[in-house]
């Protein structure tokens, strides 16, 4: 038999053929009104995706890198910052935070788990330049709760930083009506493109904030960024091909709602959120556990193998036998859980064919009690429950 080799790794995912082809067919020079038009169009397309008024900046480079620019550009050596961790990628705003002389004030929970509003509250303190947590933890699959978070630092002179890298595109974030400063999303999630680009929101908050800061920064100016990208243009040279690979990929997404981009980001959320729910279902029915079951992320699911197994068998056994491509647990995690992506180009018959491979890795693999087709007819009627419903 033949295999199809499936991404189902929460990043980077699936790519869109329109916008490989895009991409194929970029060479444009990035010093010309073509190229201009292109970003200028790209830009809008993301604020609408975003769902904000503020500025939107495109940067070339991975999620990563509009991460350090949300820490260099706001803070100076010796700010105190407050970070909200539970997993891997909560850590990396602890490392850049320190990386950047900052004094770094955590509040950690446990992998798989979430915040406790009353906890951030009593630790908040006026003098915090800024809060750091994520929208969706990828390691964990817990997804947090921005909203609240936002109403604690509203009105107050610290600044709210998200890592929306996986949130963006899985749930539904109001930028302007909660106050979140700057929001981070990388093109290798949810917007079905390579890695390669990261793009964010930025308040008039956060423009202020960085007149007064003093850490290092050179390509990750985002004042200079600014100036350059409200005429079309960027500092240093874009990663031209990602850009009109992302245009095609919006394009796509307001396609899917009769080219209405915000109604089309709504889809794209729902689709995310019922793959996810049915692939929860499923998994449970074949008798695995949820990893973060009490605040599961619709980006990714991350799930815990029976006691005495290692879930890097899992992960081996869907590539072996199906070339189906799962993330294994990252750090203390390895071993002990994987992860499969529901953000950008799946739908729902995707879920479905996990689900079968699935049942086969859990009754062959693992030798637990399956029947076929135990899982795929929890995930199917997850999808029926949510089809009439729509
Ligand atoms: C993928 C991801 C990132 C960015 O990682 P890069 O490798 O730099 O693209 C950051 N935060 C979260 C939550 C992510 O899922």
């Amino acid at each position: 038999m033949i295999r199809k080799t499936r991404l189902f790794t929460p990043g980077p995912t699936p790519l869109l053929p329109a916008a490989q082809f895009a991409m194929a067919a970029a060479d444009i020079h990035h010093r010309t009104p073509e190229f201009r038009a292109l970003f200028l169009k790209v830009l809008g397309q993301l604020k609408v995706f975003i769902g904000t008024q503020n500025d939107v900046l495109l940067l070339s480079c991975s999620g990563t890198g509009a991460m350090e620019a949300s820490v260099s550009n706001i803070t100076s050596p010796g700010d105190r910052v407050l970070v909200l961790t539970a997993g891997k990628f909560g850590e990396r705003w602890v490392d850049l935070a320190k990386a950047f002389g900052c004094v770094v004030d955590v509040i950690q929970k446990p992998y798989g788990e979430t915040f406790d509003l009353a906890e951030i509250k009593a630790a908040l303190k006026p003098e915090h330049k800024a809060v750091y947590m994520q929208a969706s933890e990828t390691s964990t699959g817990a997804s947090h709760n921005v909203e609240a978070v936002a109403a604690l630092v509203k009105g107050t002179d610290t600044l709210l930083i998200v890592d929306g890298i996986t949130g963006l595109g899985t749930q539904t974030f109001d930028v302007d009506g909660w106050g979140v400063d700057i929001l981070i999303g990388g093109s290798q999630k949810a917007v079905m493109i390579p890695p390669g680009l990261a793009y964010l929101s930025v308040s008039e908050k956060a423009w202020k904030a960085m007149d007064a800061a003093k850490s290092p920064r050179y390509y990750f100016d985002l004042r200079k960024e600014r100036k350059n990208q409200v005429k079309g243009e960027t500092a240093y040279t874009p990663a031209v091909a990602l850009v009109a690979g992302l245009g095609a990929a919006l394009d796509y997404i307001a396609g899917q709602a009769g080219g209405d981009l915000e109604k089309g980001r709504i889809a794209l959320i729902d689709n995310a959120q019922v793959n996810a729910a049915a692939t929860r279902a499923g998994l449970v029915a074949l008798g695995f556990t949820l990893f973060a079951p009490a605040s599961s992320s619709a980006a990714a699911t991350a799930v815990a193998v029976p006691e005495g197994m290692d879930s890097g068998v899992v992960v081996k056994a869907l590539k072996a036998k199906f070339s189906l491509v799962t993330a294994n647990g990252q750090g203390t995690m390895q071993g002990k859980i994987f992860r499969v992506a529901h953000l950008g180009f799946f739908d729902f018959l995707d879920t479905v064919a996990f689900m079968g491979a699935m049942e086969h890795i859990a009754k062959e693999t693992l030798g637990l009690p399956v029947v076929f087709g135990q899982g795929v007819a929890a995930a199917q009627e997850v999808f029926a429950k949510t089809a009439s419903s729509h």
